[in-house]
Parts: structure tokens; C-alpha cells; sequence
């Protein structure tokens, strides 16, 4: 079957047309600027040459019937007609308590899903759209959700809750969800499945170190415990947020700077994390590496200061499972980053960990990177969310 996968952002969509039987993404893609002036497709098909095309895309609608174009085009696209793509995935960022799994899209689930909008204001409603204007253009296609926050729901009560008053969470729902968890989910079982273990079996830490970031303990195939929390904005230090701060900073910084709470919060999201420790060098890894490297005391500062952070999660997720027997890093720094991948493992000798140069130079393989007497397994093990909603979505549509 011909799987769709859309993730829809609220000026962009990203989209993949993955063949469920061979797991080949056939072509691929992007809308940028929807509803502002000079909206942009990019469509790559699997054999072919990548096309960018400026083009009017006033709202998701126009946005998702210009790939629908892109895929059917007599040239250049991959599918005769629409009728050749049996279902859609759709990523959607916020399931709250209402999702554990992933669910057969339909009129009900879009009003629970709604119903979470609260809690992911900017990403949810974004995410709707794309729903709803796949379903007017496609109203006989089967369409799945998948939650980002779905694989985290297995965590205890004690994982999830904050050291709040409870009534919040009565009336609010406020606990820890965690994101990035159909990259949690897909590498930590790629891991077992790697190294020919039993999923269910083994004590893992996930490393998803992207622009965002964040680390998540898998004891037995559940996940147990996850750093981001509410919102993405907890946890590790990342690109431009600040992850785990002291919340009375907040108030300090509103008095001194003359802040509203929005400014801050705007901050906290975008100006901080590596950017901001380094002093406004850079948010990308490259940039800091190669500062580090020539000596850049900013890009130093950065770097320690972010490695260690994921160091200190790391040996809270050992005792949150109380063992581990696999760390995966996955995502644009986890996995380009060999640099970064050692400057955290000088942090856990405790464990016992070896880490192999030549393995750990390596790129774009699925592989331990650890030599073979390493009491613990180190794995660097390429994310692939579209591949996972792909597969999420064929399971539910058969
Ligand atoms: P997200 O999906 O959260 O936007 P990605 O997982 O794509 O982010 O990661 C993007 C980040 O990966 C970049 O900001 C950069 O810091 C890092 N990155 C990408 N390529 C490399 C590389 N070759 N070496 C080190 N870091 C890299």
C-alpha cells in the first residue's frame, strides 16, 4: 500500500509517499510559507531530479492539493491517481491522556484531539488543518493520527507528575507528556532488533538529539520516563530553548528586563539553549564543533555545558531503571555528531562504556559504536518518524 505521510506546521507542511510493502519513500517534500507571500513547493521523487516551485498557497488546503498535483504529475510524479494512495498518516503533536496509540482518524477523534489544543497551542490546531483539508480533498482515504506524545503514556505516575498543587492536574491535566516519541519508539526498537535481543527484555536510553532534544529511559519495551515534560521546552539544553532552568528566574528576569511573560517565554524558546551559552555563535552543531575545535571560547562553554547536561540525564535514567544496557543517540546531532557523542560518554566511565573511533566515525549506519568488552552498548541508530508513521498507519488502515 501507498502511505501518505503528512506533518503539517503552521506555515509549512512536510509530506512522504512511503510504499508500506518495501518501506521505500518514492518521493518526498515540502510546502513553506503557506499564507504568507512567496509560498515554495519542493518535490523530490525517489528517481528524479528535486523542484522547487514559487507558487500562490493562500491556506493548507491549496498547499496539500499542489503535492496531491506533484504525485499524480503525468512527468514527474509517482502514482497514476489518488486513488493508488490507500491511506494518509497524519503527525500530530499532542494526543494528552486521551491518546496511548495511534487511531483511525475520524469526527470524534478530531474533537478529542481539539480538545487538546490547550496544551500544544502552536503545534495542534497546525496539525488540524492539515487533517481537515486532506479529508476534504480525499474524503474516501482512511487517515491515522499519530501522537508524539502517545509512546510516553506508559510512564508511572511518579515519572509524570510535578511537585505542584494537585488540584492543577485535576483541573488542567498539568503533568509531563514528552514529545518525540514515534523517534523514541522506532529507534529504541531498532536497537533491540540490531542487535537480535528481545525488545522486551532490555533497559534502554534514547538520545534524540536534534535541534530539539530529549532522552527517554525504555525499561522492558515501555517507556518509563521522558525529559520533556508539559511542553518541549523542559529538559536537555537544545538548539534555541533552554530546556530545565530554575522557574524563579523567570520572575528575576521579568523585574530586571522589564519583561511580559510572553517575551520571556519567547526567549526561553528561541534565544537561549547553545545559542544562547555560546553567545550568539550558533545553534548548529557544525558551527559549534568547529569553534571548539579552533579554540572559540563560546563554542566551548556550549558544548561541555550541553554534554554534560545529557550526561547528568543519562545517569538519572540509569537509576530511573535502575540499569541500562543500550544508550542510542539518534537525530541531526546524534548522529552526525561523533564529537558530541564523546564528549558525553567521557562522562559515563561508571558504566563501563568503550566507545571504537573507527565505529564511531562512522555515518548513517545502524550500528554499536562500542568495542566489544563495553559493559554497556553504545548505538548511533538513524531516526526515521515518516517511516514509523508509515508503518503506524498501514497497521490501523488493514
Ligand atoms: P529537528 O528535526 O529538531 O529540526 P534535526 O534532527 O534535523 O532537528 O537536527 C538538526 C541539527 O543537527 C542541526 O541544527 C545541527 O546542530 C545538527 N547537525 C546536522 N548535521 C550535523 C553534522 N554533520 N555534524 C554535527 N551536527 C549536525
Amino acid at each position: 500500500m501507498k502511505i501518505l505521510v503528512i506533518n503539517c506546521g503552521s506555515s509549512s507542511l512536510k509530506f512522504q509517499l512511503i510504499d508500506s510493502d518495501s518501506e521505500e519513500c518514492l518521493a518526498k517534500g515540502l510546502c513553506e510559507r503557506i499564507g504568507i507571500d512567496g509560498s515554495m513547493i519542493t518535490y523530490a521523487p525517489k528517481s528524479g531530479d528535486k523542484e522547487k516551485t514559487e507558487t500562490p498557497m493562500p491556506d493548507h488546503t491549496e498547499a496539500i492539493r499542489l503535492v496531491l498535483d506533484a504525485l499524480t504529475n503525468p512527468k514527474t510524479g509517482v502514482v497514476k491517481n489518488l486513488d493508488e494512495i490507500g491511506a494518509v498518516g497524519h503527525r500530530v503533536v499532542h494526543g494528552g491522556e486521551k491518546f496511548a496509540e495511534s487511531v483511525l482518524i475520524t469526527d470524534d477523534v478530531i474533537k478529542i484531539i481539539e480538545e487538546c489544543n490547550d496544551l500544544a497551542p502552536l503545534h495542534n490546531p497546525a496539525n488540524l488543518i492539515g487533517i481537515n483539508a486532506c479529508r476534504k480533498l480525499m474524503p474516501n482515504t482512511p487517515m491515522v493520527a499519530v501522537f508524539d506524545t502517545a509512546f510516553h503514556q506508559t510512564m508511572p505516575e511518579e515519572a509524570y507528575m510535578y511537585g505542584l498543587p494537585y488540584e492543577y492536574y485535576k483541573k488542567y491535566k498539568i503533568r509531563r507528556y514528552g514529545f518525540h516519541g514515534t523517534s523514541h519508539s522506532y529507534v529504541s526498537k531498532r536497537a533491540a532488533e540490531v542487535l537480535g535481543k528481545k525488545y522486551e527484555d532490555l533497559k534502554i536510553i534514547v538520545c534524540h538529539l536534534g535541534n530539539g532534544a530529549s532522552i527517554s529511559a525504555v525499561k522492558n519495551g515501555k517507556c518509563v520516563d521522558t525529559s520533556m515534560g508539559l511542553t518541549p521546552l523542559q529538559g536537555l539544553i537544545m538548539g534555541t530553548r533552554s530546556g530545565d532552568i530554575d522557574p524563579a528566574i523567570i520572575e528575576f528576569i521579568a523585574h530586571k528586563e522589564n519583561k511580559s511573560i510572553d517575551e520571556i517565554m519567547n526567549v526561553l524558546n528561541k534565544k537561549s539553549g547553545v545559542l544562547g551559552l555560546s553567545d550568539n555563535l550558533s545553534s548548529d552543531f557544525r558551527d559549534l564543533e568547529a569553534g571548539y575545535n579552533n579554540g572559540d571560547e563560546n563554542a566551548i562553554r556550549a558544548m561541555k555545558t550541553y554534554c554534560y547536561n545529557v550526561a547528568k540525564y543519562v545517569g538519572a535514567y540509569v537509576a530511573a531503571m535502575n540499569g541500562v544496557d543500550v544508550i542510542c543517540f539518534t537525530a541531526g546531532v546524534g548522529e552526525n555528531g561523533p564529537m558530541v557523542r564523546n564528549m558525553i560518554c567521557e562522562h559515563l566511565g561508571y558504566l563501563g562504556i568503550k566507545l571504537d573511533q573507527e565505529l564511531n566515525n562512522k555515518r548513517g549506519e545502524d550500528i554499536a559504536i562500542t568495542t566489544p568488552d563495553s559493559k554497556t552498548t553504545v548505538m548511533v541508530i538513524p531516526t526515521n518518524e515518516e517511516l514509523a508513521i508509515a508503518r503506524e498507519t498501514c497497521r490501523l488502515v488493514k
